[in-house]
């Protein structure tokens, strides 16, 4: 969001949403597993389990783009920075919860987040070892925090989903959390309470079920992906977590699961078919739609055609502009299930999700050891080189 422009407490009308008690999509709290960080999709094709053309194209991956490579060398300076030490003595506040929240809040917005929500951290939610070490993750913090920065809707419309500006597009979103949840976990310690920022560069939480639990989306059929009633799937986030006295959000429900069960349109146009056309299954725990994250991991990393891969979040009907038409559309495809059968029908008959070349604004570069090319492959795109 803009400061230029005036803003309300909370950019999104995200008071009128339908909250319930748990998230929509069914957790067994006492089946899930904590999972391990190394055995990521992405950190197995670096140890590679994929194969070695694919464990050399992990390493080159995002930064064989300038913009990514921009994006994702200041990413990494914010490595180190997530925890530190904590004042000796507490801020005189009150400790009010719901004042606390809203502060914090507050606080997000100013600093430029597009969407932000509060929960209380799920055990599950920790990993079990950190990357690359193997290191036992211990975190006891009671709440956390997440933020969700847009990836820009009219890059969104531009790009075919696999061209050379996707891996910019989500490291301008990982960037921008990640430098937000930094500054909020190093406030939050000045005030005396503990605090440890989680994002792309260092994470010790699995971000999806907190987005779930602090009332940020609902699971979706992109696989491990959360959708944002406003910002569809079209988010990066990162986390806080704190032992800060907070008053927890509660989850929300926008018709997703009906809407998800009626479109498909991700896995129809997924180049890799790692999404699942069928019905939901119980994973670790999680009552939610199938997907190949093997798949999935081999498209983005090894793309000979662009940097990384965001078809399903371009093509998805969710995936719009935060316009008056829009905004009259989603508001009755979160009460109707009539609504939703219509709206799955006329995104194809009106053409969304296909490219806009006009709008292109990037060009297509590659890093090939060092030195930018104009990329070989051929390019599905409109060109501006
Ligand atoms: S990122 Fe690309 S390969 Fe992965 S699920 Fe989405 S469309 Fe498919
Ligand atoms: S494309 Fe359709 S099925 Fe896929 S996440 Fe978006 S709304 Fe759900």
């Amino acid at each position: 969001m803009s400061g230029y422009h005036k803003r309300d407490f909370e950019p999104f009308p995200v008071h009128t949403l339908k909250r319930l008690e748990r998230p929509t999509t069914k957790i067994q709290d006492d089946q899930v597993k904590r999972v391990d960080e190394r055995e990521s999709g992405f950190n197995k094709a670096l140890r590679g389990d994929y194969g070695p053309h694919l464990q050399k194209e992990r390493a080159r991956f995002v930064t064989k783009h300038p913009i990514s490579g921009a994006l994702s060398w200041m990413t990494a300076y914010l490595r180190d920075v997530v925890d530190g030490l904590v004042a000796s003595q507490k801020a005189p506040l009150p400790e009010d919860p719901a004042l606390l929240s809203r502060h914090i809040k507050e606080l997000a917005y100013f600093l430029r987040v597009d969407a932000v929500g509060i929960c209380k951290l799920p055990p599950y939610a920790v990993y079990t070892n950190s990357y690359p070490n193997g290191d036992p993750v211990e975190l006891n913090h009671k709440y956390a925090i997440g933020v969700l920065i847009d990836q820009d809707w009219r890059t969104a419309e531009a790009f075919t989903g696999h061209d050379w500006i996707s891996n910019a597009m989500s490291f301008l979103a990982y960037s921008r959390s990640g430098f937000i949840a930094c500054i909020i976990a190093d406030y939050i310690r000045r005030l005396g309470y503990p605090a440890r920022a989680h994002h792309a560069r260092n994470y010790q939480v699995v971000v999806p079920p907190i987005l779930l639990w602090a009332g940020l989306g609902e699971m979706c059929r992109i696989g491990d992906c959360v959708l944002h009633p406003f910002l569809g799937p079209r988010f990066k986030a990162a986390v806080v977590t704190t032992d800060l006295p907070l008053l927890p959000d509660k989850p929300i429900d926008f018709g997703l699961q009906d809407f998800c069960s009626k479109c498909k349109k991700c896995a129809r146009e997924c180049p890799s078919g790692a999404l699942s056309l069928g019905d939901k299954v119980i994973f670790n725990g999680y009552e939610r739609w199938p997907s190949d994250v093997e798949k999935c991991t081999k498209m983005r990393v090894g793309n000979p055609k662009g940097s990384g891969c965001g078809t399903c979040i371009k093509v998805c009907p969710a995936n719009k502009p935060y316009t008056l038409f829009h905004r009259a559309v989603g508001w009755a495809v979160r009460r109707s299930s009539f609504a939703r059968s219509i709206a799955v029908r006329a995104d194809d008959l009106l053409g969304y999700g296909k490219p806009k070349p006009e709008n292109k604004w990037w060009f297509d570069l590659e890093d090939v050891d060092g030195v930018l090319r104009i990329p070989t492959s051929k390019l599905d795109s409109g060109d501006v080189n």
